[in-house]
């Protein structure tokens, strides 16, 4: 793949834009499970499947030149990824992690790795001060996700993997809001890419996917390993799935932020709506951070209305989102962070992290934003219709 091309051309043309056997200009699903050996001491470049496999070796090839890695690895999940990055821990071990992360990376790591013996620590990452006095001799992982989830908290990326240098940690950042088109934490001094691939890398709400990009040939061994024992490898028609999707990700990108921004700015003027957090405002806590590490503020956002019992007749009143959980798909996708994607966590612990009953995280896909914010303006006007009857009922 040429270097000197831009990230939208290589998304295309890149090693894998024909097949070099037929010249088929879409990588080939192989479903073999196995393959023919030429003999009892000579062996093919594939042997079985979960270790090898030509269709997912095209998707591991390309998310890994993408993120400026060595090498990538595909994994059946968002979860599985994650869960197999972590294997690379041992008993005894401490992972320091920010405090609003995934809800599964949260269960696993509280409900999974800590019966193993793998300690934890969540920590505001937002802040060097916090992740710094908060490293222990035993301390082998800094967890990242920046942009946050649901709260798009920014955290500083090369700040974190100079201090874990400094302690010979290892730096793994959830690169799943901004995928490579926005930011490429290996660049920034990371170690290990996660990717929730079901999210904007295939970004047609058809394909549940993980990847791993490592940078480091010895670490890529290492996965490599992790990645055949544990097993969790993605199937080659989701891998396909994944390599299609893959192909218009800067585009569908570029129209998903610019309309956030839009809808993020619209949502600020909205006097039922207490604060929106949106990495692309100004007046966002990370702004500045986030603008020299990343291209772009991505396309989710999240919102609190002022009254939490309004959420219920707000989500039944809006048409076009899909109210699902997920995000990074062509249509717009609401959720309800309380009880979808942080239901995991107790009640007490997301109310301390901001994810109050009050707030919705909007995933903006490609409608037209005009039609968005009419939508949303058509469910506030509800709510104000609803309120000032409620009103006159008190007052009669
Ligand atoms: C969805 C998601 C995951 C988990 O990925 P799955 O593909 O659902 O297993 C991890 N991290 C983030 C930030 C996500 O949004």
């Amino acid at each position: 793949m040429r270097e000197d091309f831009c990230f939208e051309t290589r998304l295309l043309h890149n090693k894998h834009k024909w097949e070099p056997e037929t010249g088929a200009v879409s990588v080939p699903i192989y479903h073999a499970s196995t393959y023919h050996q030429p003999d009892l001491d000579r062996f093919g470049p594939y042997d079985y499947s979960r270790s090898g496999n030509p269709t997912r070796e095209a998707l591991e090839e390309t998310i890994a030149e993408l993120e400026g890695g060595t090498r990538g690895f595909a994994f059946a999940s968002g979860m599985s990824a994650i869960s197999t990055a972590f294997l690379l821990l041992s008993k005894g071990d401490h992972v320091l992690i920010c405090e609003d992360v995934y809800g599964g990376t949260y269960r696993m790591v509280t409900q999974v790795l800590s019966r193993f013996g793998i300690e934890y620590t969540f920590v505001d990452m937002t802040d060097l001060d916090q992740v710094a006095s908060n490293i222990k001799s035993n301390t082998k992982v800094l967890y990242v996700e920046t942009p946050s989830n649901p709260l798009l908290k920014i955290t500083n990326i090369q700040g974190v993997a100079k201090l874990a240098k400094a302690h010979g940690c290892l730096t793994f950042v959830d690169n799943t809001l901004m995928t490579p088109a926005l930011q490429r934490p290996l660049e920034l001094g990371a170690d290990v890419v996660i990717h929730s691939a079901t999210k904007f890398i295939a970004g047609h709400s058809d394909v549940v996917a993980g990847l791993v990009v490592v940078k480091d040939p010895e670490l890529a061994d290492q996965l490599s390993f992790l990645q055949n024992a544990f097993g969790a490898v993605l199937g080659v028609q989701d891998a396909w799935l994944v390599l299609r999707g893959l192909k218009t990700l800067s585009v569908r990108l570029k129209q998903s932020t610019a309309s956030a921004l839009a809808i993020a700015k619209y949502l600020q003027k909205v006097p039922e709506v207490l604060d929106v957090y949106y990495p692309g405002l100004p007046h966002h806590p990370g702004y500045a951070v986030h603008m020299l590490q990343a291209d772009g503020a991505g396309a989710v956002l999240s919102f609190r209305l002022k009254d939490e019992q309004a959420v219920k007749t707000f989500v039944r009143q809006v048409e076009i989102p899909v109210f699902a959980v997920s995000l990074g798909a062509v249509e717009s996708i609401l959720s309800y962070p309380a009880k979808m994607s942080h239901a995991a966590m107790p009640k007490e612990e997301r109310e301390q992290r901001g994810i109050t009953d009050g707030l919705l995280r909007l995933s903006v896909g490609l409608e037209d934003v005009h039609d968005l914010m009419d939508d949303f303006e058509r469910a506030f006007k509800t709510l104000r219709k609803e309120r000032g009857v409620t009103a006159i009922g008190t007052a009669g």
